[in-house]
């Protein structure tokens, strides 16, 4: 069922603790944790604690979460002290998407080059 916790996905082992990670922020619906290979000085991924295997879907079936998660990755670019950053959902494989639970990439602390590869 959307949003049931998944046995095979690494998130939901990390929103259960069954699996370790830096936590840096925890909302009622969100974890915002260190990405284990950061790609800038600050790399911070923002995910629902409910199981959605993209942003898309996570929007779809609970648009007020979406909402949430975006309003965390702000709230993690001001408590890293960032003043320019980027917001990344990589979706599906061809874009890079790893991890089939929603996830936002927040990246800051060096110069993000446009367009990205
Ligand atoms: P994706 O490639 O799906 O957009 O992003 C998945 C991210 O999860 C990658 O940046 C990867 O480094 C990160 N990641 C993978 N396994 C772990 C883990 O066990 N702990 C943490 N903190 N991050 C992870
Ligand atoms: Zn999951």
């Amino acid at each position: 069922m959307a949003g049931e916790p998944q046995d095979d996905c690494l998130f939901c082992k990390i929103v259960a603790g069954t699996i370790p990670a830096t936590i840096v922020r925890e909302t009622d619906t969100t974890i915002a944790f260190r990405d284990i290979n950061p790609q800038a000085p600050t790399h911070v991924l923002v995910i629902p604690k409910a199981h959605h295997q993209d942003a898309a879907a996570l929007a779809a079936a609970a648009p007020e979460v979406a909402a949430d998660v975006l309003r965390e990755t702000q709230a993690v670019a001001d408590e890293e002290k960032l003043e320019s950053y980027r917001i990344v959902f990589n979706t599906g494989s061809g874009a890079g998407q790893t991890v089939w639970h929603a996830h936002a990439h927040v990246l800051g602390g060096r110069g993000l080059e446009w367009p990205p590869g």
